[in-house]
């Protein structure tokens, strides 16, 4: 018998009991990165609840099925279905195409979200663009049930044929659509009502796109809610258990995504909801559009592992927004250097604290936090005093070595490697070369320099993440 894992609903807007649909078996959507630009430390603190969410459903034993969309096509830069493509925005400010626009940004997001941030794979990590034939049959589908009506730049969705449209919303969805809009489409029926097919401009002086695709209404590409449904319809079933993103998602978004999934199907479309709370930047919401975004990258450039990012974002449940501050990365890089100074402490005695048992009130203790909505703010705090246990080095040092490394399995800080010292492998002196002559590039501040050589490790098949103790060089997995 399983213990309860509770998770907040935004549908049922309480904490539930979690069960699946089938036993032991859990089926799991995000939202992904749309590829136009870099993922930002606000992106990734909606993926990294999502994969703490996955690390815990995993501690509770289920298998977990996860799926993740790329979005690398037809997403606008509205809300609604008026503005500028954002894909075609990016390819014009680099004048590249948009094919490598999307392969170029879908690669970074893996760097970092992956290697660096140390998130796990999902199972699935579809694109849009590979899967426009089960989104036109998506339209047909609605089509053929009378869902759909014609205008002149597009097949929409008619929001007044579904008796609980906007049931996910948690303000009126009327006022929402309208004061997003960039501008009016008096063509449609209901302000609410949304783009499935949109028809590449045509005519005079009208910009060419470089994705569209051909379909029973002509030429053009999908409407931007559509590749969620078709994509989690195809790899997770037409019900699925979990359905996550950004808070900012819930009003438009996912509530599109049930409109048309449920209209298609006539069966519930995700069981559970679940929407991570933004970061903000000096109170502004950090986002790709507003410019005032911090990458990866730019934690590395301070001098800061990447996995403090991540401790950082455990110290705020994913449902209370939370400030980004240097000086807030910098404390969380502190205590996660405490904490892998402290699992340090049991290198070269793996064989003992294979064999030594774990603080079972402590991981009780952690597994009511994590199973209490994620409460990861609390997780860390047992992870805490499960340090103060072990301090000194005494009888009690092993077993609270050994109670952190299972916490790992959630929190995600790559514990085992700063035990193993596989965070510190022997590296060849061509490479240990580099990692000196980046060292200096970065003590001189010169990024440019730092970056190329960083570029060069990795040519070698290596990694290096620098932690505040120094550069932490890795064989790349
Ligand atoms: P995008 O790449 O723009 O499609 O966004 C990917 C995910 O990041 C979505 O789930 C968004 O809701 C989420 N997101 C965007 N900005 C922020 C932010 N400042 N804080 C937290 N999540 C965000
Ligand atoms: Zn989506």
């Amino acid at each position: 018998m399983k213990k309860q894992l509770r998770l907040y609903n935004s549908l049922s807007r309480r904490k539930e009991t979690f069960t699946p649909l089938s036993a032991g078996q859990v089926t799991l959507y995000t939202c992904g990165p749309t590829v136009y630009d870099y993922s930002h430390l606000g992106n990734f603190r909606t993926f990294l609840f999502e994969d703490v969410l996955h690390r815990v459903l995993l501690w509770a034993g289920y298998r977990v099925k996860h799926v993740m969309n790329i979005t690398d096509v037809g997403h606008l830069v509205s809300d609604a279905d008026a503005g500028e493509d954002k894909m075609e925005k990016g390819a014009r400010r680099e004048g590249k195409s948009v094919w490598d626009i999307a392969a170029f940004y879908t690669g970074e997001f893996e760097r970092d979200f992956f290697d660096s941030l140390n998130a796990l794979r999902p199972d699935v990590l579809p694109k849009a663009t590979d899967h426009i034939a089960e989104q036109i049959a998506l339209v047909q589908r609605l089509e053929d049930k009378g869902f759909t009506y014609r205008i002149s730049d597009g097949v929409y969705f008619d929001t007044a044929r579904v008796a609980d449209y906007g049931k996910l919303a948690a303000v009126d969805i009327d006022q929402l659509q309208e004061g997003a809009r960039v501008e009016k489409n008096p063509e449609k029926r209901q302000p609410a009502d949304f783009a499935l097919w949109k028809f590449s401009p045509a005519g005079v002086g009208a910009a060419q796109r470089q994705m569209e695709w051909d379909s029973p209404w002509g030429k053009g590409f999908p409407g931007w809610h559509l590749e969620c449904s078709a994509m989690s319809m195809k790899y997770l079933g037409e019900t699925l258990d979990i359905h996550t993103g950004g808070i900012d998602h819930r009003e438009i978004h996912h509530t599109n995504e049930i409109a048309q999934s449920e209209a298609a199907t006539g069966k519930p479309f995700a069981r559970v909801w679940m929407h991570g709370e933004f970061i903000t930047v000096d109170g502004r919401r950090m986002g790709k559009s507003l410019g005032n975004f911090i990458r990866v990258a730019d934690v590395v450039a301070r001098g800061f592992d990447p996995s403090a990012y991540r401790y950082m974002t455990l110290l705020t449940h994913y449902r209370k927004p939370a400030n980004f501050t240097w000086e807030g990365l910098a404390a969380a890089d502190a205590a996660l250097q405490r904490v892998w100074r402290f699992v340090a402490s049991a290198a070269g005695r793996q064989a003992e604290l294979k064999d030594t048992a774990v603080l079972e009130d402590a991981v009780r203790d952690f597994e009511a936090a994590i199973f209490d909505d994620l409460n990861m703010p609390q997780a860390v705090g047992v992870a805490q005093r499960v340090m103060e246990i072990g301090a000194g080095g005494g009888k009690d040092f092993l077993p609270a070595a050994a109670t952190l490394l299972k916490f790992d399995a959630v929190l995600g800080l790559r514990l085992a490697e700063h035990v193993t010292g596989a965070a510190q492998v022997d590296v060849p002196a061509a490479v240990q070369k580099l990692v000196d002559a980046r060292e200096v590039a970065r003590a001189t501040k010169n990024w440019t320099e730092a970056d190329r050589l960083r570029d060069e490790i990795s040519a070698a098949g290596y990694e290096v993440d620098d932690a505040a103790s120094g550069p932490v060089v890795r064989k790349k997995s």
